[in-house]
């Protein structure tokens, strides 16, 4: 049809979530990922894990490592307290479109800056772009091989205070091995394995959650 993944996924949005209703796309993609076409957002399985955590943390200030359609971005975006804010970044912008188009069916744009740029190049303009001083949370789910060096970025650029959260998505499946054994053997960081499975499928997958402690 020469469409894309991510346009077909945008269309089942459009077609079938309630506008301003972010719990219906979150829905609407769910459903077209497991009865039509499979696509790489966390999923409804880790998006529990996923809700438990940005919950307890109820972040000011959030950034998202890789948007893709905007899936996580919503979900993340919708349990944000009133002022919060989240940051995320993308660099394909063919991706960042059909983000951008989800994010606004859900309603949540106020909320949501996506920023489009390789993550290596955007999270030092952060401080300044957006005025932070630190992020409360950050959710990791992009390329699994810039996971330890985008963490040493944001520990560099002072973007990480005593009890920041990085969560990070995939370490099993594809899996991220250099990040887990960093987080694990560091005493800056408390770090915790939350078992589940790869988005839409049985496969072992899960999420490590790692607590900052400057
Ligand atoms: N978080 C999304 C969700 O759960 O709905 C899924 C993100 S997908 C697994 C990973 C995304 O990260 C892809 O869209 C890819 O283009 C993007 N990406 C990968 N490396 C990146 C980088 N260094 N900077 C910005 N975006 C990147
Ligand atoms: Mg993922």
């Amino acid at each position: 049809t020469g469409s894309s993944r991510p346009q077909r996924l945008l269309k089942a949005v459009q077609r079938n979530a309630a506008k301003g209703d972010p719990q219906s796309v979150i829905s609407a993609i769910d459903y077209f990922c497991r009865h039509s076409e499979w696509a790489m957002n966390v999923g409804d399985e880790k998006g529990s894990i996923l809700d438990s955590v940005v919950s307890e943390v109820s972040p000011t200030t959030a950034l998202e490592l890789g948007t893709y359609c905007g899936y996580s971005t919503v979900r993340i975006a919708r349990l944000l307290p009133p002022g919060a804010s989240l940051i995320t970044l993308e660099f394909n912008p063919d991706y960042a479109a059909v983000a951008r188009q989800v994010i606004a069916h859900s309603g949540l744009q106020d909320k949501i800056h996506l920023v489009e740029g390789p993550s290596g190049d955007s999270i030092p303009k952060l401080k300044e772009r957006f005025g932070i001083t630190s992020l409360d949370f950050v959710f990791l789910d992009h390329w699994k091989d810039r996971y330890v060096p985008d963490t040493k970025l944001l520990e560099e650029c002072g973007l990480l205070r005593k009890g920041s959260v990085l969560l990070a998505d995939n370490v099993i499946c594809p899996g991220a091995p250099e990040y887990l054994d960093y987080v694990r053997n560091n005493p800056r960081y408390e770090s915790r394995y939350f078992q589940s499975h790869l988005e839409y499928t049985n496969v072992e997958d899960g999420l490590e959650k790692s607590v900052f402690l400057g």
